[in-house]
């Protein structure tokens, strides 16, 4: 996954840290889109960041957890 968060040549890896934009919005694991946005776990998992980057949205739920499966295949079934 790549992503960037600051340039380690003009920057200490402590600012770019606590600077970066990036790293601000993934420690606001509250603030993710869809069903890991909600979750009852999201401060004990948030769901793979990677995961939701190759989805298309860093900050984007977890397409491979499985309670948001067995959640969306439920809410599909309502349909
Ligand atoms: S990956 Fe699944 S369990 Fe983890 S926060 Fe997202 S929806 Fe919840």
């Amino acid at each position: 996954m790549e992503v960037e968060v600051g340039n380690i040549r003009t920057a200490s890896l402590e600012e770019i840290v606590r600077e970066s934009e990036v790293l601000s919005r993934l420690r606001h694991s509250r603030r993710f889109k869809g069903p890991c946005g909600q979750c009852r776990y999201n401060m004990l998992c948030g769901g793979c960041r990677a995961k939701a980057y190759i989805s298309g949205d860093l900050e984007g739920s977890d397409p491979t957890c499985l309670l948001y499966m067995q959640t969306w295949s439920r809410e599909e079934g309502k349909n």
